[in-house]
């Protein structure tokens, strides 16, 4: 019955959604301004959003331009939705123009189709249909809209500094069944310390090392330039042969006395560093072989003995897993060295619930203090979890079955979802597991179905969780 309903308001979903594509709400710091904290085009995301609320008859709040909400139904407790309406750049390669949505029989395309201007007008109209039968609503709806969620955050960082946290709640913003649990992420710096006094003529100076610029992805490049006093050969032969023995891509070049040496790994996210190949890693597993100044060799050693061939924090003594999140990760993002500074080691650590995190910090620290690095602490966001068997994930869960038929259970994820802002939410769709992941690409798309099903299954689980519940 809820398909049926949908199927009544599908014309109005489209207009509407399309309306809001044509906005190109990507953020603007160079035209930011108190009205428009994030630039004017998500300004004007939100705002339509208003609009749309309003001529609906929906309450609306906004939060300093930057962040806001619809408000519906009545009750104690506040069911949260919470949804973004800025949006990545385009990029090249369309065959559309992405601001300039192409309707179809079957699509929508356009940027942010999927992220996440589609399931946005999805879980608008689902509290929408259901406000139009004048259901006897048991909870306060707040639609959250961001207007920052693609860069840092900040709209929901301001909204729920004054406002009401919902009692419960999920984000629209990645995939179906439901994503109920997300690993802590944290980054932090290894900075060596203080530079060894040069010993005098080193055989071979390592003046500089470079890999890697995120601390979220594998490096898949990795150059070194090293000083080589004689056996410039040598070394030449013995890197061939490394890059042979592991499978990796990479060359060598001399210039003026310097060996550079280069090596080619494979770039993937960094939540999960197993799949990739850490091109700086190697490059500094090769270094060790040869007799280096001695603070490089001490950089390269903490290397060896710390990071190298190490994606689950092992060789770091932060070994953790757990069944239902899995493992902690290390991914060495980015490695620095220079003769002059030393070397920087940037880590992005991903841990279940239950790790002690500030615990392995500490140990940690205090175990390479000694060899003469340092630990500099960067952001920490703390896992995000709610039970699997809660009867509100159940409950949208059950809704995603009964409008599709597929039983996959939900699941928990490395990366982090929008969700995380809300004390106890889900991440809830709109992605299907036969939907085409195009998010953040070029000639992103939504198909009808998708789209008009999202709203069905959103309309289901919102009338099981505030109308009934
Ligand atoms: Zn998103």
């Amino acid at each position: 019955m809820w398909k049926e309903k949908v199927q009544e308001y599908e014309d109005l979903i489209i207009e509407d959604l399309k309306g809001l594509l044509s906005i190109e709400s990507v953020r603007d710091d160079s035209k930011a301004s108190s009205d428009n904290p994030v630039g004017p085009g998500p300004r004007r995301a939100l705002d339509y959003m208003y609009k749309i609320a309003e001529r609906d008859g929906f309450g609306t709040h906004d939060v300093d331009h930057i962040a806001g909400r619809i408000e519906a139904g009545s009750g104690e407790d506040v069911f949260g939705i919470l949804c973004h309406v800025d949006v990545v750049p385009a990029g090249d390669g369309w065959e559309s123009n992405p601001f300039e949505p192409v309707i179809t029989d079957d699509k929508v395309i356009a940027r942010g189709t999927l992220d996440d201007k589609g399931p946005t007008i999805a879980a608008y109209y689902a509290v929408k249909i259901l406000n139009d039968m004048n259901v006897n609503w048991k909870k306060r709806i707040h639609i959250i809209i961001g207007t920052d969620e693609e860069s840092d955050w900040l709209c929901t960082d301001r909204y729920f500094k004054t406002e009401e946290m919902p009692a419960l709640g999920f984000a629209p913003d990645a995939e179906f069944p439901a994503i109920h649990g997300e690993k802590g992420i944290s980054t932090f710096d290894v900075i060596q310390n203080e530079k060894d006094e040069a010993q005098d003529e080193p055989e071979y100076e390592l003046r500089s090392f470079t890999s890697g610029q995120r601390y979220n992805m594998v490096p898949d490049e990795a150059v070194a330039n090293v000083a080589v006093k004689e056996n410039m050969t040598d070394v030449i032969q013995n890197f061939e042969q490394f890059l042979y023995e592991n499978h990796l891509e990479g060359e060598s070049a001399v210039d003026s006395g310097v060996l550079v040496l280069k090596v080619q790994g494979k770039a993937v996210h960094g939540m999960d560093p197993s799949k990739g190949v850490n091109a700086g890693l190697y490059l500094l597993n090769f270094l060790a072989t040869i007799d280096l100044d001695q603070s490089a060799a001490n950089f390269v050693n903490f290397s060896e003995r710390y990071l190298f061939n190490s994606h689950f924090g092992e060789k770091m003594g932060m070994k953790y897993h757990t069944e239902i999140m899995g493992d902690v990760t290390t991914n060495i993002g980015m490695i620095s060295y220079n003769n002059n500074d030393g070397g920087k080691f940037g880590i992005n650590l991903r841990y279940p619930e239950g790790f002690e995190f500030e615990e392995a910090m500490t140990r940690f620290e205090n175990e390479i203090q000694q060899l003469g690095f340092s630990m500099k602490l960067g952001k920490n966001q703390v896992p995000h979890y709610v039970e699997k068997d809660d009867p509100f994930v159940q409950t949208l869960v059950q809704a995603y079955r009964n409008q599709t038929g597929d039983e996959t259970e939900p699941y928990t994820i490395g990366g982090g979802t929008y969700a995380r802002n809300l004390d106890k939410g889900v991440a809830f769709g709109a992605m299907f597991s036969d939907s085409e992941d195009l998010m953040h690409q070029k000639n992103e798309y939504i198909t009808k179905k998708q789209l008009f099903n999202a709203t069905s299954i959103y309309l289901e689980s919102l009338y099981a969780l505030c109308v009934e519940g």
